[in-house]
């Protein structure tokens, strides 16, 4: 195959992300990177940057729609001043029960995807509207979709069935797991050493981790909706049920449409909670961090309860791969908050796990175990895009 532009599309509840790639023969090499963020608001972002990081378009554009950020990254790359792409790759949440393979992207797919869309309320919406509009805007481009739950498909049925009724079972309900991509790419980056029990943790304003046996994912902590698990920046990952029924019932007090009801009880789980719920100040640990430092005791017990709940899965992942090798850190906080990762390891010694403080006071990709640390405790920030890349130019060859 010869070379040729690969786009991929990366869209968020406030922006939309993309890069280029030029891939073939084995090579990919990033072009450029972009993004509009700020959409719903007049004084939005529009960026694109080379691979050295210089600037080629930087302005403060009014970005009232997502329809509007859209046409403006597609008319950007319709200008000639780039590259035009000859394929789409869509970063894709979830695809449901029923798509489970990486694939070519038809309007009869995204009526699909679109339908198992309450699994991913804060995702899918979005990507089928920019999936509709990429097969608008690129008339005539190969688009593909890119699961974050195909890394998960190999989850054994023990750890994918739910404890409930089988009627909902049948509608779909079970365990799928979120973060592949970033799963994929950690697994990519450490070939063709892959060690036999490995376990990622993805720690960002969404969090899950992950137990991996040979590369394939044994378990993960992402269920049903990204809100379950662990607690992250406004989620409160996994909770006992009657907490839930709780809050329902007090928000029934006020809202007796049951729907209206379940979307009050929706946004306080996974807008309103996590360290955002606890601290009652930010989502954002570098926030958190401040308000620690300035003696702020929400503030400490919000990460306390991050950093706690994630040693905690840790063991309990010890103890289902019945041993390990590795662990690594990754996404914003796991790459940057140096901090969480010294916490979280403190008190997992007996699990081989030691940390040394001066290896582990750094940013960005090391390794931070101590020397007499059993297991290796590393930091590798993920390749996400190129992970899609990858996918787009396998299924491009079939
Ligand atoms: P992500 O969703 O992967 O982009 O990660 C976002 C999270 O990473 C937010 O909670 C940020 O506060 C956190 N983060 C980013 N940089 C830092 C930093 N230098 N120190 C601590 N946390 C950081």
């Amino acid at each position: 195959m010869s070379s040729l532009p690969v786009l991929v599309l990366n869209s968020g509840s406030s922006s939309i992300k993309f890069s280029v790639y030029e891939a073939g023969n084995g090579e990919r090499t990033r072009l450029f990177e972009g993004a509009v963020d700020g959409i719903g608001t007049d004084l939005g972002k529009f960026w694109i940057k080379d691979a050295e990081g210089k600037k080629l378009v930087d302005q403060t554009p009014a970005v009232p729609t997502r329809a509007v950020a859209f046409k403006m990254v597609a008319d950007a790359l319709h200008s000639g001043d780039f590259p035009a792409p000859a394929a789409i790759g869509h970063r894709t949440v979830c695809g449901g029960p029923t798509i489970t393979e990486n694939q070519l992207i038809t309007p009869q797919l995204i009526d699909e995807i679109e339908s198992y869309a309450a699994l991913a309320p804060l995702h899918t919406p979005i990507a089928v509207y920019i999936m509709r509009e990429a097969l608008k805007l690129f008339p005539g481009l190969p688009n593909f979709a890119i699961l974050d739950t195909y890394f998960h498909r190999t989850l054994p049925e023990v750890a994918k069935h739910m404890p409930i009724p089988s009627e909902y079972v049948a509608m779909g309900v079970r365990r799928y797991g979120y973060h592949g991509i970033s799963y994929e790419s950690i697994i990519h980056q450490l070939e063709p050493n892959v060690p036999e029990n490995l376990i990622v943790a993805h720690l960002g304003n969404g969090a899950s981790i992950s137990a991996i046996r040979n590369g394939k994912c044994l378990d993960t902590s992402m269920a049903l909706t990204p809100t379950s698990g662990i607690i992250s920046g406004s989620r409160t990952g996994d909770i006992d049920p009657g907490v839930l029924i709780f809050i329902l019932k007090k928000i029934a007090e006020t809202t007796p449409n049951t729907l209206e009801a379940a979307d009050k009880l929706e946004t306080v789980i996974s807008k309103k909670s996590g360290l955002l719920g606890i601290s009652e100040l930010s989502n954002d640990m570098r926030d958190l961090r401040d308000a620690i430092k300035a003696g702020n005791a929400k503030a400490r017990l919000a990460v306390d309860k991050f950093t706690w709940t994630i040693a905690r899965w840790i063991g309990s992942y010890v103890a289902e791969l019945n041993g390990l090798d590795m662990l690594v850190f990754t996404g914003g906080i796991g790459e940057n908050d140096i901090a969480a990762r010294a916490e979280i390891c403190a008190g997992l010694g007996a699990l081989g796990i030691v940390v040394d403080p001066e290896r582990n006071n750094v940013r960005g990709e090391v390794t931070i175990s101590a020397a007499n640390s059993k297991v290796k405790v590393r930091v590798i920030p993920p390749l996400e895009d190129l992970i899609i890349v990858n996918h787009v130019v396998r299924l491009l060859g079939k």
